[in-house]
């Protein structure tokens, strides 16, 4: 490494403490931040709390109905991943890109290989608009969601006792059932155990095993306090949020509070940045809502529940640009805020800081990604619209095929969240054009000034950051043409192997 490159690396924090950025955001101009609650600021322990959510909901299920045997089965972290779609018409699971382009396919535990991929969708592609038959597993609250419903396709699919017709349904007996029905199940088990307080009750009683306290979270609301609006909008009702709140290390029922300008609890986004819903006083001695409709101005250490995102601008008295709204649903919370109206966004991804150590390790893969890339381009160099040559680079796509699922297989079974081999999943594609910043977690804000100017490096058309590798990628040009032959007999290798693997579930 030269002095350039050192002086460089010296200049960067640390990866996992980092905010990346999307958009330029000069934090100097920022004069309020809003924060989501759950996940954001409340950030629950993983997996122990999917593991109840799904224990929860299973539960739920039997109690209205389903199979005992539906209780065998228990959560497993390494097999869903956010960001998931699934086909409420054939009980697939789907990852796909930014166009609705299949990467994976799963039925059940099944994963499914590029023909049968073909017979249920013979264009490898969903028109991921009907969103009556397509549900996107969004949040970190649909984990447990996915692998629920994945437990019962795979359940009656292998059950003796219900027979599968078609591609849709299982009979049993006069018992008829779509996979469409087994999904609005699932939804309503979810809408169940949040609704009912079921998840909330079981988390309030083990908040030390569901709940991480970190003490950073009061220290970067009050710096932030300091020289900026402060305001929370949950969907959260008022007695969790307080509890939620009172995990932070140092808060107490008097001074939570004093954290924020503006607490909104029930806020129902993603209505909350469109019309939003009656703005109402919360009674914080009883926790009840005060009758009729709150029309006055900003009362310090009031607690408001409904409202819009129109309304926090008017009682706060801040224009949209001017706010940083900080969240981890991408489509609640970042989307919507972005494309109603117009605020600077932070998404929190969790999951960032298991996929830069893991791109980190793997990086050889990814390499080695670019240089079959480089090597194709070495094929194709002097062929033209004029050539009628077609060289044969079967043995690149399958090597490419097995790097892909070496890659994914080191995040869990669905993969990355972020991408399949090069391609980029939908989520990323969100991210990368809804979030103008996003970061593992919030507390990150910790490490710049407020007076910063994150900005976008400037390139013509952006991908993921994949910068981390980058300088690799022109010295590996110029290792091409050795390399290039013993890829192409690794290649070889590889076909051979994969033949008999049968690990074609990969597209390409
Ligand atoms: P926020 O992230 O602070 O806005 O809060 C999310 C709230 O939405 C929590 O109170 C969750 O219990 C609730 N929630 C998340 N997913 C669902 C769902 O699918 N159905 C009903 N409530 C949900
Ligand atoms: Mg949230």
């Amino acid at each position: 490494m030269d002095r350039d490159t050192d002086e460089k690396q010296s200049l960067k924090r640390d990866i996992d403490q980092k905010v990346f950025v999307n958009r330029n955001v000069t934090l100097e101009n920022i004069k309020c931040y809003g924060f989501d609650m759950d996940y954001t600021l409340a950030i629950y322990k993983s997996p122990e709390y999917e593991s109840l959510g799904f224990e929860l909901m299973r539960d739920r299920m039997v109690s209205v109905g389903y199979p005992h045997e539906m209780l065998r089965y228990t959560y497993d972290p390494s097999f869903p991943t956010r960001g998931l779609v699934i086909d409420t018409t054939y009980g697939n699971l789907l990852k796909v890109d930014t166009n609705g382009n299949i990467l994976l396919c799963s039925h059940g535990f099944k994963f499914l290989k590029g023909e049968d991929i073909h017979k249920y969708y013979p264009k490898k592609f969903i028109q991921r608009d009907d969103t009556d038959r397509f549900y996107i597993l969004n949040t970190l609250f649909n984990l447990s969601e996915t692998y629920l419903y994945t437990c019962l396709v795979d359940f009656f699919t292998r059950c003796t006792r219900y027979t599968k017709c078609v591609k849709t349904f299982h009979y049993y007996g006069d018992l008829f059932m779509s996979f469409r029905s087994m999904f609005h199940d699932v939804r309503d088990a979810m809408d169940f155990i949040h609704n009912s307080g079921t998840l909330k009750e079981q988390t309030i009683k083990n908040l030390e095993k569901y709940v991480i306290k970190d003490p950073k979270i009061p220290l970067l609301l009050t710096q932030i306090k300091e020289v900026a609006k402060v305001f929370l909008a949950t969907n959260s009702d008022y007695n969790y949020t307080e509890v939620s709140c009172l995990t932070c290390p140092g808060s107490s029922k008097k001074s939570w509070r004093s954290y924020f300008d503006l607490i909104n609890v029930d806020t129902r986004k993603p209505l909350f940045f469109a019309e939003g819903t009656v703005l109402r006083q919360v009674d914080t001695d009883t926790g009840k809502l005060r009758i009729g409709t709150y029309t006055g101005g900003l009362q310090h250490g009031t607690v408001y529940s409904g409202g819009s995102s129109d309304i926090v601008c008017d009682l706060l008295d801040v224009k949209g640009k001017d706010i940083l709204y900080v969240g981890d649903h991408i489509f609640g919370d970042i989307l919507k805020s972005k494309k109603r109206q117009g605020w600077k966004t932070f998404l929190v991804v969790p999951e960032l800081a298991k996929e830069l150590q893991l791109w980190e390790e793997k990086k050889n893969i990814f390499e080695e990604m670019k240089r079959l890339d480089v090597f194709l381009a070495e094929y194709y160099k002097n062929l033209d619209s004029g050539n009628q040559d077609c060289p044969d680079i079967n043995a690149i796509q399958t090597r490419i095929k097995v790097l892909t699922y070496r890659m994914d297989m080191s995040y869990g079974q669905m993969g990355s969240l972020l991408r399949s081999g090069s391609r980029q999943t939908l989520f990323a594609s969100q991210l990368v054009r809804y979030a103008d910043l996003y970061s593992s977690t919030c507390v990150n804000l910790l490490h710049y000034p407020f007076n910063y100017l994150f900005m976008a490096p400037p390139v013509l058309v952006r991908p993921f950051p994949s910068h981390v590798h980058e300088n690799k990628i022109r010295e590996s040009l110029h290792r091409c043409m050795y390399e290039g032959f013993v890829a192409a007999m690794m290649c070889l290798c590889t076909k051979m192997i994969f033949c008999l693997l049968h690990m074609n579930c990969y597209e390409m």
